[in-house]
């Protein structure tokens, strides 16, 4: 079994930061990952434009090579992935972890779909994209409702339907619109109504096109209360004044929202908090240390939440980590060498 002073788990930004800061300690290290590298990113729409700038993405000032303003969806994955091959991070992709047990004194036993792992420390960098949130509505179990959006082309003039109030559910709704899906959006008034960025308000650049879709008369929002079934060809809902609609459909995206995938933290015993974005691990803001010592968290699914602070957290913290496991193992030295 490999043992490790470091298991990572995700590469995304936050695990592809930790695994370069543990290189650079000498640590022994590996970063496991169910999908593919920065896998989240990967699944963003195609061509879409980030709402952070370069310098709140990249993994080091001036490396993101961008056309526009802001990157593209394929400019900051091809970033991501140039920073694996250039820096030679030790990854494994599609393989999943399913089990992590013990704890700081014996050490970790860390279980995949494929392996086992012994490891002194590790750090969930598990994103907060794992589990989708449902309507628990009927018809949601079709093949035809996605809860991811990333392609408007096979849509085109099909009738296509989008439920949700956040960015994702704008930027879903513009662009099927925009590349001929005939498209209603389902949102509630207060998430339309929604003026103030810190409350996640649809941004200002996605909004306007958004609304100049509503007013050629491609997009239809319907403010609604919720949605009562999905079938084979319809989709009926209930408007905010209450009248029950049937609507022509042929394929339903449901994007409101998805929480990270907590199971494994629990069975250790993390402990967790109701934050904004739901639950959060509790753990030391210094050392991002749970209350399970020698079990670290860093990135979306804690209060650190945005891209940047994903890749800067991993940066303060492995090097403690390093520091704790190299006193670790001068104290071991300093005891075997009291005579007995
Ligand atoms: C559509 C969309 C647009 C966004 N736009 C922006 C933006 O413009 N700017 C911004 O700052 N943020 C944006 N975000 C948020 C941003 O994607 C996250 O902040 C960022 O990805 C966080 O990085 P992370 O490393 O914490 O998590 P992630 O990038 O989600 O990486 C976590 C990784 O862990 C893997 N994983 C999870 N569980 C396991 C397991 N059990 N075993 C192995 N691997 C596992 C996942 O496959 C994933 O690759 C956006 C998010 C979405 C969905």
């Amino acid at each position: 079994m490999t043992q490790l002073d470091l298991l990572i788990i995700g590469a995304g930004p936050a695990g592809l930061s930790a695994a370069e800061a543990a290189a650079n300690e000498g640590l022994s290290y590996l970063v496991i990952e169910k999908g593919t590298i920065a896998n989240t990113i990967r699944q963003y729409p195609i061509g879409r434009t980030m709402f952070s700038t370069p310098n709140e993405v990249e993994m080091h000032v001036g490396t993101l090579k961008h056309v526009r303003e802001k990157p593209s969806r394929e400019e900051l994955l091809s970033h991501y992935i140039h920073f694996v091959l250039d820096h030679d991070l030790n990854i494994n992709t599609d393989e999943k972890v399913t089990d992590v047990a013990g704890g700081i004194d014996a050490g970790f036993r860390v279980v995949t779909d494929k392996s086992e792992y012994r490891a002194a420390r590790v750090l969930f960098a598990i994103g907060a994209m794992e589990r989708p949130k449902k309507l628990r509505i009927p018809g949601e179990e079709l093949s035809k409702v996605h809860h991811l959006f990333m392609d408007p082309y096979p849509y085109v003039r099909k009738d296509a339907l989008v439920v949700g109030g956040g960015n994702s559910a704008a930027e879903a709704a513009l662009f099927l619109s925009e590349e001929g899906a005939r498209t209603t959006m389902a949102i509630w008034r207060e998430d339309w109504e929604n003026r103030d960025p810190k409350a996640g308000a649809m941004k200002h650049w996605v909004r306007t096109p958004l609304e100049k879709e509503v007013a050629a008369g491609r997009l239809r929002v319907v403010l609604y209360k919720h949605i009562d079934e999905i079938r084979e060809r319809t989709v009926t809902l209930t408007t905010e004044s209450g009248d029950q609609e049937t609507i022509p459909n042929d394929v339903t995206f449901v994007l409101v929202g998805s929480d990270a995938d907590l199971t494994l933290l629990k069975r250790l015993g993390v402990e967790f908090e109701t934050g904004k974005a739901g639950e959060i691990p509790v753990y030391n803001p210094e050392t991002f240390e749970t209350n399970v010592r020698g079990i670290y968290v860093a990135g979306h699914f804690t209060h650190a939440r945005h891209i940047k602070e994903a890749i800067d957290v991993p940066r303060r913290i492995v090097p403690l980590i390093a520091r704790e496991l190299r006193a670790d193992v001068h104290e071991a030295e300093s005891l075997a060498d009291v005579p007995q």
